[in-house]
C-alpha cells in the first residue's frame, strides 16, 4: 500500500488516483498524515480491508500538493558513511559504528519543493528513508522489519561549508537549512517490495546522473540500523531514518559541483518512485 500526504491530508494511492483516508474511514483515521502513526497497526488493518475505488473513480493526484509523508517526525535519525564507496570518497575508513546525526525536523519537506539555496556549497545525497511504525527498543535483526511502517525517498541536502567547519564537523546543522530534507513522493509499506533489502537508488541533477547504487550495498542494512539505534534510543512511531548515501556527491567530484539556482534534482528508488526537488537563489 502507498500512503501520501496530499494537501496536508492522508491519502491512499490507488493506481493513478488518491482516496482521502478520513473520508473513506468516516473520520476514524486521519486527516493529519502524522496521526496515522499513532494507530499504525489498526490503520493498516483497516486499509487492507477497505474497498477502494479503482484508479478511474478516485481523485487524480495533484503532484504539487504532495507533502512530506511524515510531516512532523519526533525524531529524525540520519546515517553517514553507510556505503563503502562513499566512505572512501569522503576520506573516511570503514567505521565500526554507524555514524549517526540528526536533521532537525523543521527541514523536512515533501515532493516538488522549491528549496531556497543558502550561501555556500549545497550538495545532494539520495537516501532510502525508513519510517518507524511501532515503538521499539533493543530490537533484534529478526523482528526489526516488523517495526517499519514503510519506505520513502529522501534527499539529505547538505551545505558543506557549515557541515565541515570547526575542529569537529557540524553534520546536523549543515544538513538542516529550511527545505534540506525533501521526502516522498509517498510512503510504501514493506510488503510491496519483492526484495526490500536490495533496491536500486539513484539521482540526477538537471539531467546528469550523479549517483547510482543499490541499498544492498549498505555497510549497515536496515535491520542492523534498527538494532544499533534502538540499543540506545527509544524509536517512536513516525520517526524517520535517512539511511545514508552512495558515492557520487558533488563535494568529492573533480571539479567539485554544487547545486545552483534553477537546478532540478530527481531522486529515484526502485518500487517507490521519483522525488523531484527544485532550487532558487536566496533572496
Ligand atoms: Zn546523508
Amino acid at each position: 500500500m502507498k500512503i501520501a500526504n496530499l494537501d496536508g491530508r492522508a491519502a491512499l494511492i490507488t493506481g493513478g488516483g488518491a482516496t482521502d483516508v478520513a473520508a473513506a474511514s468516516d473520520g476514524r483515521f486521519g486527516p493529519d498524515p502524522q496521526s496515522l502513526f499513532d494507530h499504525w497497526s489498526a490503520f493498516t488493518e483497516w486499509a487492507s480491508t477497505v474497498e477502494l475505488p479503482d484508479a478511474a473513480a478516485s481523485a487524480a493526484i495533484d503532484v504539487e500538493g504532495l507533502g512530506a509523508p511524515v510531516p512532523r517526525p519526533r525524531q529524525v535519525f540520519a546515517i553517514g558513511l553507510n556505503y563503502a564507496e562513499h566512505a572512501a570518497e569522503a576520506g573516511y575508513p570503514p567505521n565500526s559504528m554507524p555514524v549517526t546525526f540528526t536533521k532537525f525536523p523543521s527541514c523536512i519537506v515533501g515532493a516538488d519543493t522549491i528549496v531556497e539555496l543558502p550561501e555556500g556549497n549545497v550538495d545532494w545525497e539520495v537516501e532510502l528513508v525508513v519510517v518507524i511504525g511501532r515503538e521499539a527498543r533493543n530490537l533484534d535483526r529478526e523482528s526489526a522489519w516488523d517495526h517499519v511502517a514503510g519506505l520513502t525517498i529522501g534527499q539529505d541536502l547538505s551545505e558543506r561549508i557549515t557541515q565541515l567547519q570547526g575542529s569537529a564537523p557540524q553534520f546536523s546543522l549543515g544538513k538542516s537549512f529550511p527545505g534540506f530534507g525533501p521526502t516522498g513522493p509517498w510512503l510504501v509499506t514493506p510488503d510491496e517490495f519483492a526484495h526490500r533489502d536490495d533496491l536500486a537508488l539513484s539521482c540526477s541533477l538537471s539531467g546528469e546522473r550523479m549517483q547510482s547504487s543499490r541499498t544492498s550495498m549498505m555497510l549497515y542494512d536496515v535491520p542492523e540500523l534498527l538494532v544499533r539505534l534502538s540499543a540506545v534510543c527509544l524509536l517512536l512511531p513516525g520517526d524517520i531514518i535517512f539511511s545514508g548515501t552512495p558515492s557520487g556527491i558533488g563535494n568529492r567530484r573533480t571539479p567539485q559541483r554544487f547545486i545552483g539556482a534553477d537546478d532540478v534534482l530527481v531522486s529515484e528508488i526502485e518500487g517507490i518512485g521519483t522525488l523531484t526537488t527544485r532550487f532558487t537563489a536566496s533572496i
